[in-house]
């Protein structure tokens, strides 16, 4: 049907190459085009059939048009790291191509993220009639299908969200992100917001915990408040909702680790002078931490990741939670990598197959739940993200 560009090499983008390279009927061709090329070629090698791999720095827009130009993709699914997303976008609309991303852009020096940057883009993309996706991960991405799904079919009103994030996986590391360890870290370090009555609330970092019981025997885990950038868009486009929080479960090891390096300085994301030379105390520490995309041999347990919804359906009040739940090492046997990046790239996979069958495929930017989720919700179940509904659980939130 289509060519697409995957742009990135690393946990996300190899998952998102198996995944494509699986639906030949839907992406006709592959280009996967990452800083280095060799991580493509590698991931190249793994798929059942062959791709086109290119060396492009996605930070340059002239070299990016330049490959967009040469390859012409009808799409690109950008899974490189958030500070591309608008070089990517600008590229895009000069070359007439597609958009779809997994994450919002966050300036490098600021680890601050937000839709607005993105969101700017709605007339330029309408214009040239063309599509931007964002945020078709996990979470983001089948949080907000999920959030969209439930609201669609469960009830007339949705009041209170709660998204909950677990990783039960141990991957046997002292400390090690699951994935890209420099957005991660300035990700859990920020601090938290939710929504509450029209409007954002702060909090401090991790100040808000709860136990969490996860179904179908995954465990029970701590779990804790904090912001994530779905929930901008979601209380945008629910105005109903009077309060949205985003939970995820860290081990007591984990925290100790983070606090301890943040305590000595090394999640500084400001350049320090040593020996002569500019370092970023956060980019060296990602050099240390294991490669997320080598964790998948090593990690064992599932995650369970869902939203949690109250509202009113015909005048009374309800319940309903939602819920995936992922195997590590099932994921490794089938794309050689762990649940966090195959999460990932499945749902990216899948809003690429919406845009491209032009089941959503509309001119401007848009999030998730903008667009109807029945399809979407369809092919989780077909293409290894299933997931299960329960009317009225048994769960006492905070
Ligand atoms: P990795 O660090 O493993 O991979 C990022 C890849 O992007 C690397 O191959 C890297 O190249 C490449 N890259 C970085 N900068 C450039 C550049 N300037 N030009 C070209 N390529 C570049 O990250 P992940 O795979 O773990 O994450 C990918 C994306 O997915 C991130 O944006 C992350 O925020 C997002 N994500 C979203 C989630 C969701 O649920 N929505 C969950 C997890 C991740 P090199 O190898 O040379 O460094």
């Amino acid at each position: 049907m289509a060519k697409v560009m995957i742009i990135g090499a690393g946990g996300v983008g190899g998952v998102v190459a198996h995944k494509c390279a699986q639906l030949p009927e839907v992406f006709t061709d592959i280009v996967l085009a990452s800083r280095t090329e060799s991580k493509c070629k590698a991931i190249a090698s793994q798929l059942s059939r062959p791709i086109t791999t290119a060396q492009v720095n996605a930070d340059n827009v002239p070299e990016l048009v330049a490959l967009l130009n040469r390859e012409k993709p009808r799409l690109v699914i950008n899974v490189a790291l958030p500070y591309q997303d608008l070089t990517i976008m600008d590229a895009c609309l000069e070359a007439g191509v597609h958009y779809l991303d997994t994450a919002n852009y966050e300036p490098l020096d600021t680890a601050k993220f937000e839709y607005k940057w993105q969101w700017a883009y709605q007339e330029k993309f309408a214009a040239a009639g063309l599509m931007a996706l964002l945020g078709s991960g996990f979470d983001p991405g089948a949080t907000n299908m999920f959030t969209a799904y439930i609201a669609k079919h469960y009830f007339d009103e949705i009041h209170y969200l709660d998204i909950i994030d677990v990783n039960g996986g141990n991957h046997g590391y002292p400390f090690a992100t699951n994935f890209n360890p420099e957005i991660n870290i300035r990700e859990v370090t920020a601090e938290c917001r939710h929504w509450e009555n029209g409007e954002f609330v702060t909090t401090p970092a991790m100040s808000l915990k709860q136990s969490f019981t996860c179904p179908e025997a995954v465990g029970t885990y701590d779990i804790y408040r904090m912001y994530h950038e779905e929930l901008e868009s979601l209380s945008k486009h629910f105005p109903d909702l009077k309060k949205a929080q985003f939970w995820m479960s860290f081990s007591d090891n984990h925290l100790k680790h983070l606090e301890v390096l943040g305590n000595v300085g090394m999640t500084r994301i400001d350049a320090v002078e040593y020996q002569g030379q500019q370092i970023v105390p956060i980019q060296f520490l990602k050099a240390l931490l294991p490669d997320p995309s080598t964790l998948g041999p090593r990690t064992k347990g599932k995650t369970c990741i869902g939203c949690v919804v109250r509202g009113l359906k015909d005048g009374k009040e309800k319940t309903v939670y939602l819920y995936n739940i992922c195997d590590h090492q099932d994921c490794y046997k089938e794309v050689q990598s762990q649940a966090i990046s195959y999460t990932t790239g499945v749902p990216a996979m899948i809003g690429a197959k919406m845009m491209l069958e032009n089941i959503w495929m509309k001119p401007g930017v848009w999030n998730m739940e903008q667009l109807d989720p029945d399809a979407f919700m369809a092919d989780m179940n077909r293409y290894g993200l299933p997931w299960t509904v329960i009317e009225e659980p048994e769960l006492k939130l905070l």
